[in-house]
Order: structure tokens, then C-alpha cells, then sequence
């Protein structure tokens, strides 16, 4: 039975987090010091390829595998290979900060990754390394390049923009996807979790990106979607990239909301927004033969997944989950 929730949404899309750890410190994503779960709180390899082999046999179509940084989880190669061979399952692909594609990027194309989002908020080291905390833009740019030889269908870059941060940089952002024949995404921060900082004072709309881009380009309107809640313009001159748009406060795409996300740990969040989840990990640890049990509840608790989220800049975060936990 295909998964729907009380709204009448067909959930088609599942998001993993893989790992809450990661190479990166970003400031909008995490704290400058954060504190990691222990191993016994996370899901197993086995418990992920378990969760997703239940999700794709209720009719889920799309995998992304996030984290943390999914590519610094022991294993992952391995549990992409496992994955990917699901019948029914038409697509798996992986968000991630491309610190280690120079390595691992052909073994990720061959164990069946289709496509991957890799983050990029700016092309100048220094302010990668601040806006990172930690990176090295360098390692970043080899791993694209390893990333295009690899072979995959698709590959995205991910910026989320900032005022004061990079958003004087959306045009070479641009430029260098288009150089390159990668399509590029600009995502509106959310407010997940207290990472320091205003996010308030730095937010920067896409209405403000998109305008930025038309000063030197003009953009047509594209019906294309990815499944997931970006929109996108191409650009005719450059046929191979496309650019989206992902704008949780300044264009609500709930209504067409066709994800869940499992936390590193086995929650099942019915919305990035809200606290309402399941606990898959202690439900299939208490069932560790029997998937009904656990399909079951995922159906039930579907009906009270949210109509949308109510993310607000200003204030506290209503949602004090750091975007490494809940699977961006
Ligand atoms: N580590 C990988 C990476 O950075 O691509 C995967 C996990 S990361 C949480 C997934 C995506 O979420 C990244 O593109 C990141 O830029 C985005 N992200 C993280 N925190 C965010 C926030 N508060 N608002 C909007 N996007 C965020
Ligand atoms: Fe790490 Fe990705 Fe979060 Fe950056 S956005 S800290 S790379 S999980």
C-alpha cells in the first residue's frame, strides 16, 4: 500500500540521515562546539538498509542519503551498493560537502549513487574556511572535479546564502556552475537549532538572488522538478546547468510536500519544521523480525504529518534539532 498522509500526499521521497558527524562545523548548520551521539544511539548500517528497504516496498521511489557528512560514515560505500540494488527503488542520491569525492567518488558512481548535491557557499578560501569553520575550498574543488569524472547523471551544487557572508559572490557562484555544466540550487536559511549568529540579519531571500542573477542573465521559467521543492529558471545560452531556487520563507512548497526524513537516530520526522516524529529505531529494535509492526506505525502516524512548517527568523529557533541531526 503506497504511503499517504492525511492530506492526501503521496509520499514518494525518503530522506537518511546517515551520521550527525561531520568534517564541516557550517555556521548555519551546527554550533561552533558541538557534542555527537554515542554509536549505540544511532542506526546500525543494518538498521538504515533495513528502513530502507521497508520505506521502498510502501512505495518510496527516491533516496537521499544526507547526514552529517554522509561520506565520513564507515560503511557507506557499501550500504549505497545494498540500496541502490532495491527493486522498485528508482533513484538513490546523496547531499554532501565533497570533502572526501576525490577518494570516493567513483566507488560511489559504481555502487549506484545516480546523482549528488554537493555544498558550496563560496569559491574564496578564507571565507569558505569562516563560513565552514574548518574547510579547505581546495579539497572541495578537487572533489567536484573527481565527482564530474565519476560519472554521475547529475550533480548540484548547494549554497545557501547569506548577506554579509556571500552573497556578493551569487554571480561567480553562478558563473563557475555554468562553466562547469552543474546546476546550482540557492537555499533560504532555516532556522534549525541555535548555531550563534542572527540569522534574521543575514537571511537573504532568493527574490533578492534571482535578481541578483538577472542582472547579468536572463532566466526563463522551467517546469522541471526534481522531486523535491525547488523551482528552476535555465538560462538558454548555457543548456547544461540548471539553477533552482529553494525558498522555504519567501515561497511555501508544502502543498507539494512528497518527503520524510529518519534522523540519525530513527526518528521518523513527518516535517523539517516539526517536533512530531516516530521512533523507528525502538520499534524495530523491539521487532527485529517482523517489518508489519513497523509498517504499520509508519502508516498510522502518517495521518498527522503537519500541512506546513511555520518557520519564523526572528525569536528563539521553534525547532532546536541542529539540520546535521534531522537530515537536510
Ligand atoms: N554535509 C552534507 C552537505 O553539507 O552537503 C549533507 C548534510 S547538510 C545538513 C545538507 C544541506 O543542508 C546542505 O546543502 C546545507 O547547506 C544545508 N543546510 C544546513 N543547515 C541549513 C539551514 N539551517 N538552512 C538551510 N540549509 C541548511
Ligand atoms: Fe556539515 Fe553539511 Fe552541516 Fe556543513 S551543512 S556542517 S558540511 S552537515
Amino acid at each position: 500500500m503506497d504511503l499517504k498522509d492525511g492530506f492526501g500526499r503521496r509520499i514518494n521521497y525518503l530522506r537518511l540521515s546517515v551520521t550527525d558527524r561531520c568534517d564541516f562545523r557550517c555556521l548555519y548548520c551546527m554550533a561552533e562546539k558541538m557534542t555527537f551521539l554515542p554509536r549505540a544511539q544511532i542506526l546500525s548500517l543494518e538498521e538504515l538498509y533495513r528502513l530502507a528497504r521497508i520505506f521502498v516496498g510502501q512505495g518510496v521511489r527516491k533516496i537521499r542519503l544526507t547526514g552529517g557528512e554522509p561520506l565520513i560514515r564507515p560503511g557507506i560505500v557499501e550500504l549505497c551498493h545494498d540500496i541502490a540494488k532495491l527493486s522498485g527503488l528508482e533513484e538513490l542520491v546523496m547531499t554532501t560537502n565533497g570533502t572526501q569525492l576525490t577518494r570516493l567518488a567513483t566507488p560511489l558512481a559504481e555502487a549506484g549513487v545516480k546523482r549528488l548535491n554537493i555544498s558550496l557557499d563560496s569559491l574564496d578560501p578564507i571565507r569558505f574556511k569562516t563560513i565552514t569553520r574548518i574547510g579547505n575550498l581546495g579539497h572541495v574543488l578537487q572533489g567536484i572535479e573527481s565527482a564530474q569524472k565519476a560519472g554521475f547523471q547529475r550533480i548540484k551544487l548547494n549554497c545557501v546564502v547569506m548577506n554579509g557572508r556571500n552573497a556578493d559572490e551569487i554571480l561567480n557562484l553562478v558563473d563557475f556552475a555554468l562553466s562547469n555544466r552543474l546546476d546550482i540550487s540557492f537555499i533560504e536559511e532555516m532556522p534549525l537549532g541555535r548555531v550563534g549568529g542572527l540569522r534574521q540579519e543575514r537571511f537573504c531571500s532568493n527574490d533578492e538572488v534571482r535578481a541578483k542573477i538577472e542582472e547579468r542573465y536572463s532566466l526563463i521559467h522551467s517546469a522541471e522538478q526534481s522531486g523535491g521543492p525547488a523551482r528552476y529558471v535555465r538560462i538558454p545560452a548555457y543548456p547544461h546547468s540548471r539553477i533552482g531556487f529553494i525558498s522555504p520563507h519567501s515561497q511555501n512548497f508544502c502543498s507539494s510536500c512528497n518527503r520524510l526524513r529518519v534522523t540519525v537516530e530513527g526518528r521518523l520526522l513527518l516535517c523539517l519544521g516539526h517536533e512530531k516524529a516516530l521512533d523507528l529505531k525502538q520499534l524495530m529494535r523491539r521487532y527485529p523480525e517482523s517489518d508489519g509492526r513497523v509498517i504499520d506505525a509508519i502508516h498510522t502516524v502518517l495521518a498527522q504529518k503537519p500541512l506546513r512548517h511555520e518557520f519564523s527568523l526572528s525569536g528563539d529557533p521553534q525547532v532546536l534539532r541542529f539540520m546535521n541531526v534531522s537530515g537536510g
